[in-house]
C-alpha cells in the first residue's frame, strides 16, 4: 500500500526547517510545487522549485486570497489514483498528480491575541490552506498530508523508503482533520465573541468600559436580596442582565462555628495583576475558600461570566464524584471528557483524548491540586476556566501563559447540600444528587446476565456509572481504562443516546486512548508526531469498552446498538417492565449486565 512520493506541494506559513526539508525532498528526487514566499525561500536556498502560478497558469491574486484554489492543484490532490476513470481524466485535463501536501495555516489565533482589529483578524483566516489539507486528508488512499514541521524528518525517511503506507496516510489524515477542526473552532469562537461585541455596541454599551467598570449598571432586582451580590457583564446571553449572589447565611453560620469568616470582603482575594501573589495564594493552605463556586477565589484571567459559573459548577460536581485523581472537561454543562488516573496530568491527557475537538474552549475541573506538569499541559489548549482545590507553586504562573484563562481556587460544595432552582412563580428545592447511594458502587449491584468480568472491567463499569451522573439525560456513556471514550447526552430518547455515544467514540479523538499522552501532545503541536505514526491505530474505541446508562432501557434496541459496536459489559439501573428483553439480547451476545437499582437523571 506504499505510494512513492514524486511531486509535493509545499505551502507553509511557519517556515521552520523549510530549507533542510526542501533539500531532503530534492535530493530524493521529489519535484516541489510551492506558493509565493514559500517558493521564494526554497529558491533562495538554491533549490529547484515550480511556482504554483506555472502550474495553474494563473497569477496569485486578491492579495494572496487566491493562490492554490485552482483545478490544476485541487484536481491533482483529489483525483483517486485507484480509479482508472480518474487517472484517465487527469490525463485528459492535463493535471499532474500531487502525492504529498505540506501545509500549515495562517496564524489566526496569534493575530487575535496580538489585539488586531476585526478586518485584520478576518484577513488571517486561511482559506486555501485548509482546503488543500482537507482535500489531501480526504484522498488519503492516494495522498499524504503533513501540517507540522515536527514531522519533516519523518517525511524524509518515508520518501526514501518508498512513501507512506495506507495506515500511515490514514493517521496523517486524522491528524490533519483534527488540525483544521481546531482551526475552524478557533475562528467560530472568536466570531461568536465578535457578535456579542456588536450586539452590545448596538445597545449602546461599550463592552470594554463595562468590563472595567466597578459599578456597572445593575437592575433594581439585584438589590432585593440581603445576600451579597456581584454584577456580571450579562447573563446567559448578552441581552440579559445578571448578577451573582452568595449565601451570606451560610457564611455567617460557618463563621459562628469557629471557621474563618469567608464573606467576600474577608476572603483573601489576591490582586490579579500580581502574578507572584496569585501563584502563592494558589498553594497557601490558609487561603482555601468557603465551599461552592460562588465563593471561589480567582487567581488569574478575565472576569467570570454567567456561563462560566454554570459550566464551572457542573465541572467541579463531575470531578468530585470520583475518589481517585480526576479531571473533568465540560462544555455547556456536558462533559467532553472525564478520566481518573494515578496523577492529574495523566487523567487530563486521557480526558482530553476523549474529544479533543470539543475540549477547545472548555472548562476544566480537577479534584486534586494542579501540578506544574498539568498546568503546562493545559496552557497551550484554549480553555475558558480551570478550577481546582489548590495549585502547586508555579502552576498558576504556567497557566497564566494564556492571558484570558480564568484560574479559580474552589472548595467543593458540601455533600447533600440544598439545591434550589427557580420555576415561574416559585422555587423547587432538593437535596444534591451525590454518588453515595448503595447502588453507586459494585457491592450494591446485581449481575443479571453474561459471563463473569475481570477486575479491570469492573473498575471501568464503576467509573462509567459514577461518571454518567455528570451527563445530561438521556445519557449513555462508554468508558475504557478509566476514561470516557464516547458520550451520548441530552437526547429525548435512549436509543439516540446509544447511537451518539458509539458514533462519537468512533469518530472523535482519532487515536487510541492508550496512546493518550502522544495524542494530547499531537493536538497541542497541531498535528501527529513522528512517534504517533509508528504506534497509533485507526480508532474503534467502542470495541471492548463498557457502557453505563443513567436510567433503565425501556426497549432492547439501545443495548443492541451497544452490543453491535462491541461493548463488552453494561451497567444500568434496571426496573423497566421490559427488562427481560434487554437481558435476553445481552445474554445472547455474551455481554455482561449489572443493575444498580438507583438512577441519576441530570436535567
Ligand atoms: P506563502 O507564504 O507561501 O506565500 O503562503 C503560504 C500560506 O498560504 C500557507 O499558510 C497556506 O495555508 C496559505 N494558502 C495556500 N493557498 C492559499 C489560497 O489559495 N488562499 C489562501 N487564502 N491561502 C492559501
Amino acid at each position: 500500500t506504499q505510494i512513492p512520493i514524486r511531486r509535493a506541494l509545499v505551502s507553509v506559513w511557519d517556515k521552520t526547517g523549510l530549507e533542510d526539508f526542501a533539500k531532503g525532498l530534492v535530493d530524493a528526487g521529489v519535484m516541489i510545487v510551492s506558493t509565493g514566499s514559500t517558493a521564494k525561500k526554497i529558491a533562495a536556498a538554491g533549490l529547484p522549485v515550480t511556482p504554483v502560478e506555472d502550474v495553474t497558469g494563473f497569477p496569485e491574486c486578491f492579495e494572496g486570497r487566491v493562490k492554490t484554489l485552482h483545478p490544476r492543484i485541487h484536481g491533482g490532490i483529489l483525483a483517486d489514483r485507484r480509479k482508472p476513470e480518474h487517472v484517465a481524466q487527469m490525463k485528459e485535463l492535463e493535471i499532474e498528480p500531487i502525492d504529498l501536501v505540506v501545509c500549515n495555516l495562517y496564524p489566526f489565533e496569534e493575530t487575535v491575541a496580538s489585539g488586531a482589529d476585526f478586518d485584520d483578524c478576518v484577513e488571517q483566516i486561511d482559506i486555501g490552506g485548509p482546503s488543500m489539507v482537507r482535500a489531501a486528508a480526504k484522498n488519503h488512499p492516494s495522498v499524504a498530508v503533513v501540517t507540522s514541521p515536527e514531522l519533516y524528518s519523518h517525511v524524509l525517511e518515508a520518501v526514501q523508503d518508498g512513501g507512506f503506507d495506507l495506515r500511515e496516510r490514514r493517521i496523517l489524515a486524522a491528524a490533519a482533520f483534527a488540525h483544521t477542526a481546531e482551526y475552524d473552532a478557533a475562528v467560530a469562537t472568536w466570531f461568536d465573541d465578535q457578535l456579542t461585541r456588536f450586539a452590545m455596541e448596538s445597545m449602546g454599551v461599550d463592552p470594554s468600559e463595562l468590563a472595567e467598570s466597578e459599578d456597572s449598571p445593575l437592575p433594581e432586582w439585584v438589590e432585593l436580596s440581603g445576600d451579597r451580590v456581584m454584577s456580571l457583564r450579562y447573563g446567559e446571553n448578552p441581552h440579559q442582565a445578571a448578577a451573582l449572589y452568595v449565601d451570606m447565611d451560610d457564611l455567617v453560620a460557618r463563621a459562628d462555628e469557629g471557621e474563618d469568616c469567608f464573606c467576600p470582603e474577608c476572603a483573601p482575594h489576591p490582586d490579579l495583576d500580581d502574578l507572584e501573589a496569585c501563584d502563592a495564594a494558589g498553594s497557601d493552605p490558609e487561603a482555601a475558600p468557603a465551599p461552592g463556586i460562588a465563593n471561589a477565589i480567582q487567581l488569574h484571567g478575565k472576569e467570570m461570566s454567567y456561563n462560566n459559573y454554570t459550566d464551572g459548577d457542573a465541572a467541579i460536581r463531575a470531578a468530585y464524584d470520583h475518589q481517585e485523581p480526576c479531571v473533568a472537561i465540560i462544555k455547556h454543562a456536558n462533559p467532553c471528557g472525564i478520566a481518573v488516573a494515578d496523577d492529574v496530568a495523566e487523567a487530563h491527557r486521557k480526558a482530553h483524548a476523549c474529544d479533543p475537538v470539543s475540549a477547545f474552549g472548555g472548562v476544566i475541573a480537577v479534584n486534586r491540586p494542579v501540578t506544574v506538569e498539568l498546568a503546562e499541559q493545559i496552557a497551550p489548549i484554549f480553555t475558558e476556566v480551570v478550577l481546582a482545590p489548590a495549585y502547586e507553586p508555579g502552576a498558576v504562573k504556567a497557566l497564566a501563559a494564556k492571558k484570558n484563562v480564568r484560574v479559580l481556587r474552589v472548595t467543593p460544595p458540601d455533600r447533600g447540600a440544598l439545591e434550589v432552582r427557580q420555576i415561574s412563580g416559585g422555587y423547587l428545592a432538593q437535596q444534591r444528587d451525590d454518588v453515595a447511594e448503595k447502588g453507586d458502587t459494585r457491592e450494591g449491584w446485581t449481575k443479571v446476565c453474561g459471563p463473569d468480568v475481570d477486575e479491570a472491567t469492573l473498575a471501568d463499569l464503576e467509573f462509567a456509572w459514577q461518571t454518567i451522573r455528570a451527563t445530561k439525560s438521556n445519557a449513555i456513556l462508554l468508558a475504557k481504562d478509566g476514561a470516557t471514550v464516547g458520550i451520548g447526552m441530552g437526547q429525548v430518547n435512549r436509543v439516540d443516546s446509544c447511537k451518539l455515544a458509539v458514533e462519537r467514540a468512533n469518530t472523535l479523538g482519532g487515536r487510541e486512548t492508550g496512546d493518550a499522552a502522544a495524542d494530547n501532545q499531537a493536538d497541542v503541536a497541531g498535528g501527529a508526531r513522528a512517534e504517533d505514526i509508528a504506534v497509533a491505530a485507526p480508532p474503534e474505541r467502542s470495541r471492548g469498552a463498557v457502557a453505563a446508562s443513567d436510567a433503565f432501557f425501556p426497549f432492547a434496541d439501545g443495548p443492541q446498538i451497544l452490543i453491535d459496536a462491541g461493548v463488552k459489559a453494561i451497567v444500568q439501573p434496571g426496573g423497566s417492565i421490559r427488562d427481560q428483553e434487554t437481558i435476553d439480547v445481552c445474554e445472547k451476545a455474551g455481554v455482561t449486565m449489572f443493575t444498580t437499582g438507583v438512577r441519576h437523571f441530570f436535567h
